[in-house]
């Protein structure tokens, strides 16, 4: 208990809220030794009740506190394929370093041991030393399998298919693949060429992949099965952006947060003179919510050369959903939070271009169903805000346009297509789903599960028509 918690190396907050580079730069060896010998090797480990995907986290923790950083990522590898991404943006937080002992010791899950920052280290370590995960696939099995989407669900879903032996074709609506990981999750937080290299090991198991191809668009669900494919796996994600309905949505200069950071992160908008992607050059940007995806918007904004960024929150920061270390970063940066308050309608001007917001102040009331102190609108409390660019980031819902040109895929009233929770297989045989399209917006880890058992699932109906 004696040996400190490794602090991570940032950027200086003033100096990069106005560039796209990683803000955390990472531990170095010795760093990443020292937090790892902070694990007291638990028998009950009870950190992997905390992992959706059961790493032994005592057992990488362990090899990496004597330096066998390799051997530390062989270890991660047998259950989760995307350390360097999910060392990054996991909530450990609120998964394995909640059940850290040393954390519930010091009484601060903060200081349990850092463990997605020990998981980014390794395979950092193992991608700069040429260390490569990349097994040898199974004998063929003679089966063809169609994966659509390219997020974290998919790239999951579709190396497992490839190492059990199956050929694997992608389908991505996209001209770039990795899904949020590359649309949604900004390049300070996750840089691209991190995602490009799983998507580059896909290539290397023998993955095909056809981009700019949308599935119930280019081609429907029942022309892949009658094409050739023995299964199909569906991991389109939950892109469909919700809005709060007020007046003034429709004005110039109201984006949802999926396109904004779209237009940023694919489409390169902040790389200017280099990228042809137009974009709106917000000097007062407003962000209505709370979660990670408000919080990414607003620290781009500021990127994009933003002057003041207000991040607005009906309720306190006790309920904010995102993770702790997101808000911090954003605030120390610069981004202005406004809790307890709410936007009321969006003023215009005469062109239809957002000139201002207008608020309404919030005080907590009792709990409810979720458990969170419900927000409660304080009258005669508005004010306006004087802004040119609204961001709405209230949250996201499944595409309906697969359930929509696939007949017999059964849906929840939300959208979501249901699945058998042991396989993953959808109302139409051969045909599994997961990430979010099965579980709505959730998040990396959950959806690098479903696309694992789906895989099991695959190959059992592959295998034995089960
Ligand atoms: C801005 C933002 C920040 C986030 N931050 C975090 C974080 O810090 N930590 C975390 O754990 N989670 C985070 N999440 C959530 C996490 O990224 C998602 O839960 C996860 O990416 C879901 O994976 P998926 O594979 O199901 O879908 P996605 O990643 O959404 O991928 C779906 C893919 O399918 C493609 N597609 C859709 N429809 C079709 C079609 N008809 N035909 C062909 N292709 C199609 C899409 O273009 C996309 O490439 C964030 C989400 C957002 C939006």
């Amino acid at each position: 208990m004696a040996i400190p918690a490794q602090t991570m190396p940032e950027q200086d907050p003033v100096i990069r809220a106005r560039n796209m580079n990683e803000v955390a730069l990472g531990y170095s060896a010795e760093q990443a030794k020292c937090e790892a010998s902070r694990c007291l090797q638990c028998p009950t480990k009870p950190c992997m009740r905390g992992c959706p995907v059961a790493i032994d986290i005592p057992a990488f923790l362990k090899k990496a506190a004597t330096g066998d950083f390799a051997g530390a990522l062989e270890i991660i590898r047998k259950t989760s394929l995307l350390p360097a991404v999910c060392g990054r943006v996991c909530p450990q937080e609120k998964q394995c370093q909640k059940f850290c002992t040393m954390g519930k010791l010091l009484k601060d899950v903060e200081k349990s041991v850092a463990i997605g920052r020990v998981e980014r280290f390794c395979a950092d370590f193992a991608a700069a030393n040429g260390i490569s995960p990349t097994p040898a696939p199974a004998a063929r099995s003679g089966k063809r399998v169609a994966v659509i989407g390219t997020g974290p669900a998919s790239i999951t879903c579709a190396a497992e298919c490839a190492r059990n032996g199956h050929d694997v074709t992608m389908f991505e609506a996209f001209h770039k693949c990795g899904g949020v990981l590359v649309y949604g999750i900004p390049e300070f937080r996750l840089p691209k060429s991190i995602v490009q290299r799983e998507i580059d090991g896909l290539k290397q198991l023998g993955v095909k992949i056809e981009t700019n191809v949308c599935i119930g668009r280019t081609l429907k669900i029942a022309d892949l099965l009658q094409n050739g494919f023995d299964a199909v796996f569906i991991g389109t994600g939950a892109g469909l952006p919700k809005f709060m309905n007020i007046e003034g949505e429709n004005l110039v200069g109201v984006f949802s947060a999926n396109e904004y950071l779209t237009r940023a992160n694919l489409m390169r908008a902040y790389d200017e003179g280099h990228a042809d992607t137009p974009f709106w050059h917000g000097k007062r940007v407003a962000v209505l919510g709370g979660g990670n995806v408000a919080m990414d918007a607003s620290r781009m904004a500021l990127r994009l050369g933003a002057e003041e960024v207000y991040l607005i929150y009906r309720r306190s920061l006790a309920e904010m959903p995102a993770r702790r270390e997101e808000i911090h970063h954003a605030k120390e940066e610069g981004v202005k939070f406004l809790l307890l308050q709410n936007a009321k309608r969006i003023l215009g001007n005469t062109e239809g271009r957002v000139i201002g917001l207008e608020c309404i102040r919030y005080e907590l009331g009792e709990p409810d169903k979720s458990g969170r102190r419900s927000p409660i609108a304080v009258p005669g409390s508005e004010f306006t805000l004087d802004v040119d660019t609204v961001v709405v980031a209230v949250g996201n819902s499944s595409n309906p346009l697969i359930p929509a040109t696939t007949e017999g895929l059964e849906t929840n009233a939300h959208g979501n297509i249901l699945v058998n929770s042991e396989t993953n297989m959808t109302s139409i045989p051969g045909v599994f789903a997961g990430g979010d399209i099965v579980l709505g917006a959730a998040t990396v880890i959950l959806a690098m599960g479903e696309g694992r058992r789906a895989a099991a699932g695959i190959n059992a109906y592959l295998t034995s028509g089960k």
